[in-house]
């Protein structure tokens, strides 16, 4: 049976056009702050996971090229990857990271260090990245939008890798995102799981 579409259904076209916008200008970036604050508000206010089951780019992603169009072999999600341990360890890892971002950033306000323009793809490889027009605003917001564009990407891969081998929204179960606003609905609403 065919699923009836939805406007939200084409929220996917989003992603493409933020990685595409970092392609431009690295400043673009900062539009990935949105993705950050949305599912949080939708949290905060709504006590919902409605960010995730309808308005998140990554989700309705996943679902357009894992379901729609069968790029998932599906094979199932290993229990550990369910686990709270490792939902709890991964959210804590990737915040640190976001940390370290804002870190090097007020490092380079303080003009401890100077601005390094690259992205840095699973926090370790480093690819120069020149199309940058970063005189338009200071050194530290650049350097905070090549974080955040290297973050954003690094998580994208690894939510369509898991999205081809396993089931189309692997990533879900883990999303550092879909974790936090889980606990916070959660305390929001007791009896909702
Ligand atoms: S769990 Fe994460 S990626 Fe999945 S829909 Fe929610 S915010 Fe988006």
């Amino acid at each position: 049976m065919k699923t009836q579409q939805h406007w939200y259904h084409n929220l996917w076209l989003w992603s493409v056009i933020y990685f595409s916008l970092g392609f431009v200008n690295i400043l673009f970036a900062l539009l990935g702050l949105i993705s950050f604050c949305l599912p949080l508000l939708f949290a905060i206010f709504g006590g919902n996971k409605l960010f995730c089951n309808r308005y998140c780019d990554r989700g309705q992603l996943l679902r357009f090229f894992g379901s729609q169009l069968g790029f998932s072999r599906r094979h199932d999600i290993p229990q550990w990857m369910h686990s709270n341990g490792f939902r709890l360890g991964f959210m804590i890892f990737f915040f640190a990271m976001f940390g370290g971002i804002l870190y090097t950033s007020w490092m380079v306000y303080l003009e401890t260090t100077s601005l390094k323009e690259v992205i840095t793809l699973f926090w370790c490889i480093e690819f120069p990245w020149s199309w940058a027009a970063t005189t338009l605003v200071s050194p530290a917001v650049a350097q905070f939008a090549f974080g955040l564009y290297s973050l954003m990407l690094t998580s994208e891969f690894i939510a369509l890798a898991a999205m081809f081998y396993y089931r189309p929204r692997t990533w879900c179960a883990f999303c550092p995102m879909g974790t936090l606003t889980q606990s916070i609905c959660k305390r929001k609403l007791p009896t909702q799981r």
